[in-house]
């Protein structure tokens, strides 16, 4: 690991006048960062502690939302009763992620920003786009078991690795960032980027931005919903394929047994968090039956792109999907 400097903001002010500083980086859980500083990926000349910082509550918001704040720790959150009752995919996601050690320490902002688990990006001996820019890509033409078949470039195809983005990808979480010029709020399909020819910017935050807040907004479908991750090993693994996915579906003589509503995401398949709009669509007014799942499926894995590697993907996505959905038919019938 290379010399840093190391800072403890007291408060919101003092950490973003503190990272100002140019290469300056924050430091939250550390559960990613600093294993990344170990490997020499990431190299900040100062690491700014803000785990003293008073954003660790998770509260109600007026109208049924809750805000989480950016320092609360995912097992906090994940057994928060207010989350666990209106929203369950969120908290099945987050312990569906790391281990119990990892979700004590791991913060919600830091997860937003945590990156890829693309061998070749911790391989410094291998050519990666993401680790520096125009290398070229050492996973085009390797093993590429675990990466992305939506969303992709030429120039990365790395998965995002979050479980509980994709959670709050169906939610259409807002996330809220401060810096000097003042408060912003970014909607979660907005956060992540496509990799495009820029793999390396992974985000639309800004260097000086603090994460402060993720709030969810009402959503009375959400009670009515499931996180289903498909792995390797049954824990600590990360997703071949996962489904975040609420469903209603119409009661009454002229729709019963329609899709009434519906939110779908899907994890460790895409380069980002990857909201399931062509799905949606294809599902909102169908008939909830395993049938409409599968077309809705195709729709969405319509414009996959996969290696001899990682094919599976697509018929273990629609599967995942289907089975997902058919389970919350069944719930919300
Ligand atoms: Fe790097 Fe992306 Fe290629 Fe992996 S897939 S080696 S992260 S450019």
């Amino acid at each position: 690991m290379r010399p840093f400097s190391y800072v403890s903001a007291p408060d919101v002010p003092a950490a973003l006048q503190a990272v100002a500083e140019p290469g300056a980086k924050f430091l939250g859980g550390g559960t990613n960062l600093v294993d990344l500083m170990r490997q020499d990926i990431e190299h900040p000349g100062t690491v700014v502690d803000i785990t003293r910082l008073p954003l660790t509550a998770v509260e109600e918001l007026p109208g049924g939302g809750l805000r989480i704040g950016a320092l609360a720790r995912n097992s906090q959150v994940a057994g928060h009763p207010l989350l666990r009752a209106r929203y369950p995919m969120l908290a099945q996601a987050i312990l569906n992620g790391a281990s119990a050690q990892l979700r004590n320490m791991a913060t919600i902002g830091g997860n937003l920003l945590q990156r890829t688990r693309c061998l070749y990006f911790y391989d410094r001996a291998a050519a990666c786009n993401k680790r520096e820019p125009g290398a070229g890509c050492a996973a085009a033409g390797g093993f590429t078991r675990n990466h992305a078949i939506l969303g992709v470039s030429e120039h990365c195809f790395a998965a995002h690795p979050s479980d509980l983005c994709v959670a709050l990808a169906a939610l259409d979480a807002t996330v809220e960032v401060e810096s000097t010029r003042g408060v912003r709020r970014i909607p979660i399909g907005e956060f992540h980027r496509l990799p495009g020819d820029t793999p390396h910017v992974e985000t639309t935050l800004e260097a000086d931005e603090l994460i402060t807040a993720v709030d969810l907004p009402p959503l009375p479908v959400a009670a009515n919903s499931r996180y289903r991750k498909v792995r390797d090993r049954a824990s600590y693994a990360f997703a071949l394929v996962s489904v975040a996915a609420a469903l209603r579906v119409s009661e009454g003589r002229v729709a019963e047994g329609r899709v009434a509503e519906v939110r779908l995401a899907l994890g460790g398949v895409a380069t980002k968090p990857w909201r399931a709009t062509e799905a949606e669509r294809a599902l909102l007014g169908a008939s909830a039956t395993a049938e409409s799942f599968a077309h809705a499926a195709d729709a969405e894995l319509a414009t996959a792109r996969p290696t001899p590697d990682n094919a599976f993907k697509i018929e273990l996505t629609r599967r995942t999907i289907v089975a997902t959905l058919a389970g919350l038919g069944k719930d919300s019938a």
